[in-house]
């Protein structure tokens, strides 16, 4: 992201913010609530469009081109569409379709966006399902299962795309407190296994634990950033030393 702003009608959410995430890092958004976090991450996917600056994605602009404000290409939408195709999405409140099973969820992406045939979205499907211990519940409906399953099915989903990066935004928030661990043993399994991240949480010890660099926003501005070694025991600001107060 560069010098990427944007504003909800007169309020200005995101103030020249400039984030690189490089190929194996797992970068984790920290602030305050409202502070622009989610906003930042959905700029990322172009589900919110920017209006200021550029995001780039393996160096190909996303949703605008240069200096020129407005759409970047007459079929702006498929284009988008392409640029973005690196990146997945897991969100907090899931989003599964209630009328489709386990597997139709994580296999429905693959057949309408991947086109693939329905045989082969159904085996990648089973295959995103095993690796976050789902596949056991594949024909079951999402209103069948607890809230933690329903987001390790939301993981999958994202999953079975195969993306570089995967964008995180709190995906333990809406969650029963005894359903929190098992999302987030998915997550640090994940980050084992390399997974690329960008992630939003409250959760400050897993933060802590699984993210190679911590960035800091607060009203709409990356205040500071660092690894978690350095913003735990060496804060530079004060707004994020009150910020971190509390935990200890
Ligand atoms: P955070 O994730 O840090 O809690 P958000 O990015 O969700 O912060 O929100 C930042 C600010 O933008 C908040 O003041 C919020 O009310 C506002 N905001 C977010 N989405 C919208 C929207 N769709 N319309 C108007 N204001 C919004």
């Amino acid at each position: 992201m560069r010098h990427v702003g944007k504003s909800f009608a007169n309020h200005v959410v995101l103030n020249d913010i400039n984030l690189r995430v490089d190929h194996g890092e797992i970068v984790t958004l920290i602030g305050p609530s409202g502070s622009g976090k989610t906003t930042a991450l959905r700029c990322m996917n172009f589900l919110e469009a920017y209006d200021k600056g550029d995001v780039l994605i393996k160096g190909q602009l996303l949703g605008y081109s240069g200096t020129q404000r407005g759409p970047a290409h007459v079929d702006s939408a498929s284009l988008i569409a392409e640029v973005r195709k690196p990146l997945s999405m897991v969100f907090q409140q899931f989003n599964l379709w209630p009328h489709m099973t386990v597997q139709e969820n994580v296999a429905a992406p693959l057949v309408l966006g991947k086109k693939m045939s329905r045989q082969a979205a159904k085996a990648a499907a089973m295959a995103a399902l095993g690796r976050v211990g789902m596949a056991q519940k594949a024909d079951d409906w999402p209103a069948r299962l607890s809230g933690g399953q329903q987001q390790r099915t939301g993981i999958a989903r994202a999953l079975a795309l195969n993306p570089e990066l995967l964008l995180l935004d709190e995906p333990t928030s809406a969650l029963d407190p005894e359903r929190v661990e098992e999302v987030l043993d998915v997550i640090r399994s994940l980050a084992g296994q390399g997974m690329t991240m960008v992630m939003v949480t409250h959760e400050m010890a897993f933060a802590a634990h699984i993210s190679s660099r911590l960035v800091f926003m607060a009203d709409g501005h990356i205040i500071e950033s660092g690894t978690p070694r350095q913003m735990f025991t060496q804060p530079k600001s004060e707004r994020l030393k009150s910020f971190l107060a509390p935990l200890f």
